[in-house]
């Protein structure tokens, strides 16, 4: 199969991944829009996985509480079995505030889709750095790179739509890992429909 970002090969390698022994963890931070998540959600959903959608309170570029998006984080929960993380932006706090941003934040979106918001990512961790797992409110998972590599598992991620080790489907021996994919990278025929 040809690698690239089309949902053709995203659904080659999600029913592969659904067919899988081995602890394949697919997670999905939404950078700028949430117009291609309906589209992964369903191709999941059909291969019998359940996965996590990373929301941004402070992007400029989608209002996670409009209600255009609220519902359609609610169906991804509700229709698709699936979960929803809150994708945190440091940036917007000082250090000593970054506990209680996440618990509040996360707080809020639990209010407003009423489902349980356990799981936190960090937006942009190359450029704003990550946070310190001391930060992490009780009963909350924090998805990241050091935090897999300390948990023995594999986490490759398409950031910048880019693989840097090789597209997903190269790297699905692994017995225990997290594939964290950017809905805005992916397309149906063409890159040109995401910007
Ligand atoms: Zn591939
Ligand atoms: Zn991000």
């Amino acid at each position: 199969m040809a690698c690239d970002f089309s949902f053709r090969h995203y659904a080659e390698c999600v029913q592969r991944i659904g067919a899988s022994p081995n602890r394949i963890e697919m997670i999905h931070d939404i950078d700028f829009e949430p117009n291609n998540v309906r589209a992964m959600a369903d191709i999941e959903c059909r291969n019998g996985l359940k996965t996590t959608y990373f929301v941004r309170l402070h992007a400029k570029s989608y209002n996670a509480f409009s209600l255009p998006v609220l519902e359609t984080l609610s169906d991804l929960v509700e229709t698709y079995g699936h979960r929803i993380g809150l994708h945190f932006e440091p940036f917007f706090y000082e250090q000593q505030r970054i506990k209680e941003a996440i618990m509040r934040e996360s707080a809020l979106l639990n209010f407003m889709l009423r489902v349980p918001v356990t799981a936190v990512s960090i937006h942009e961790p190359a450029r704003f750095g990550s946070i310190n797992q001391e930060d992490v409110p009780e009963g909350m998972t924090l998805y990241c790179w050091d935090s897999a590599y300390y948990m023995g598992k594999k986490y490759i991620s398409d950031s910048g739509s880019r693989w840097r080790e090789g597209c997903m489907c190269q790297h699905l021996h692994h017995e225990d890992m997290i594939i964290l994919t950017h809905p805005d990278s992916w397309f149906h025929r063409t890159s040109a429909e995401n910007y």
